[in-house]
């Protein structure tokens, strides 16, 4: 093992047991909750060590990056998330590169993310049978819904995206027509506090959001909270998350800002 990937390893390790210890004090176990990497700025050589130790889950916050990223990663079978935000102009690639969009922040995006992956599970179904009439042995591209978050605005600054609180019902309520989106739950991203347990009020708010919608629509809805990054995963996990985002305690400092 190169000292590169023993270092991610150790990461990987020292993430795992903060995850446990952090679910354990609060009598949840940690396999009901999910670790994303999130590999922004960082190379596939590094994802492709993190996947090797087992590591299933990434997210990336540009679109463009998860393309250019693609071709060095081919054969991973890994479950890619969309975590930042994302125009409506992109939302056509973004239905095609990813499996699950966290960001997803209004009724107009999420309708074009719902008619884009229509056009391309038909995509997929034709090449597939060019691809069986060719009598190819590579596997099916999966045909399925494109599954979403809706990411819920927790950073009173202008310029933090997200879907207001109160706009949440009627969001959810307007997703779950759409045919071709899988929605699961809420994602939100508090202000960055030196103090991680200032972060608990914005998470607990996401949580009461969640069960507001489940008073309503029943307490099957809304499985998934994704919340908590490196410095504030604790807290988080003691608020209910189920999906957790790790970028730098991973991966060690970011290689752009
Ligand atoms: C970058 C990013 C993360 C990871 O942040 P770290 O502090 O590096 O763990 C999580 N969620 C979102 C939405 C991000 O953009």
């Amino acid at each position: 093992m190169s000292s590169a990937s023993a270092e991610l390893a150790e990461n990987l390790a020292r993430v795992r047991e903060r995850i446990e210890l952090a679910a354990s004090r609060v009598g949840r176990r940690a396999e009901e909750i999910t670790l994303v990497a999130v590999s922004k700025t960082h190379s596939p050589r590094k994802i492709q060590e993190l996947y090797a130790a087992g590591v299933r889950h990434f997210g990336e916050n540009r679109v463009q990056e998860r393309e250019s990223k693609l071709a060095h990663l081919a054969g991973l079978e890994a479950t890619w998330h969309m975590i930042g935000h994302l125009q409506k102009n992109k939302a056509a690639r973004a239905a095609a590169l990813f499996d699950s969009i966290d960001s997803v922040d209004s009724a107009a995006l999420a309708e074009k993310l719902s008619r884009a992956r229509t056009d391309f599970n038909e995509k997929v179904t034709e090449s597939t049978e060019e691809r069986n009439a060719k009598k190819e042995s590579e596997p099916l591209a999966k045909r399925n819904r494109l599954r979403v978050l809706i990411e819920v605005k927790l950073d009173p600054e202008p310029a933090k995206s997200g879907a207001a609180g109160e706009d949440v019902m009627r969001l959810v309520e307007a997703i779950l027509h759409m045919p071709q989106l899988d929605l699961r739950g809420l994602m939100g991203v508090p202000p960055y506090f030196d103090n991680p347990e200032e972060a608990r009020p914005p998470f607990r708010h996401l949580r009461e959001l969640r069960d507001a919608v489940r008073a309503r629509l029943g307490p099957e809805i809304l499985p998934v909270l994704s919340m908590g990054m490196s410095h504030d995963v604790e807290i988080a996990i003691d608020e209910g998350a189920t999906e957790v985002r790790i970028g730098t305690a991973l991966f060690g400092a970011r290689e752009r800002a």
